[in-house]
């Protein structure tokens, strides 16, 4: 795939002309962001930075960003905000009244949405071919096998949250030499580091859990919680798994 072609046109329901978009959602970071792409343990030392001048490209047609816009990129930026109160629950409003924390709910698929479509671009850009699972999932469509969402840093480490100094978003490509079909990516956003897979991932020789359904802090005023929706999830397409 290249840039000059909707990466989504294998779907059809193109529309509108190609504009350039950015690679990752524009409304994540202000006029601070940095943006590092890694390929990862698997892939050696090698280490792939993407500048701010490349965050824009000929990557999507407009009908097929603004259904993205109106998902992934809105449960992205939904997150994002989950994240930051649950990194400073003092600021909240109602704290100072020492209101509990309410639980903050976000739709797990449309952050998968988010995470594949976000890889598909970095991939694009970089000239490679991203896996049809991610662009079917990105899409919301059946998929050809599962696409599996791992929360490594949520097993026994501790949650690293952004502060200043950290990229916004990081993204790693993971290849295996032994297993051509394994096809996986890191990506973080706001210090939630993920791992998505299309085959089963190993940390620490056990099996990581595949999809969050919460995660909690405790904090002065109780217990803080993000609440991810897995339901409705796009089928994955029978004897193809
Ligand atoms: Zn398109």
């Amino acid at each position: 795939m290249s840039e000059g072609v909707c990466w989504a046109a294998p779907l059809g329901g193109c529309g509108g002309p190609i504009s350039g978009e950015h690679v990752i959602t524009e409304a994540l970071f202000g006029k601070r962001v940095r943006v590092e792409g890694a390929t990862g343990p698997w892939l050696g030392e090698q280490t792939v930075e993407s500048s701010i001048r490349k965050l824009k490209a000929n990557i999507l047609c407009r009908d097929h960003n603004n259904e993205l816009g109106r998902t992934a990129d809105w449960a992205a930026l939904r997150l994002q905000g989950h994240l930051k109160a649950l990194r400073e629950p003092m600021k909240l409003p109602g704290s100072r009244i020492l209101r509990p924390p309410v639980d903050r709910r976000v739709s797990g698929v449309n952050f998968g949405r988010w995470l594949c479509k976000t890889h598909c671009n970095f991939m694009v850009v970089n000239g490679m071919t991203p896996d049809p699972a991610y662009v079917r999932y990105a899409f919301h469509r059946p998929l050809p096998r599962h696409v599996h969402f791992f929360f490594p840093g949520l097993l026994g480490d501790n949650l690293r949250f952004v502060d200043g100094r950290d990229p916004v978003v990081n993204w790693g490509h993971m290849v295996v030499d032994e297993d051509p079909s394994f096809d996986a990516f890191s990506m973080s956003l706001g210090g939630l580091q993920t791992i998505v897979s299309t085959g089963k991932v190993q940390r620490n020789g056990q099996d990581m859990i595949d999809r969050l359904n919460a995660m909690q802090q405790l904090t002065p005023l109780g217990t803080f919680r993000i609440v991810f929706d897995w339901s409705d999830e796009p089928p994955v397409l029978a004897g193809t798994a």
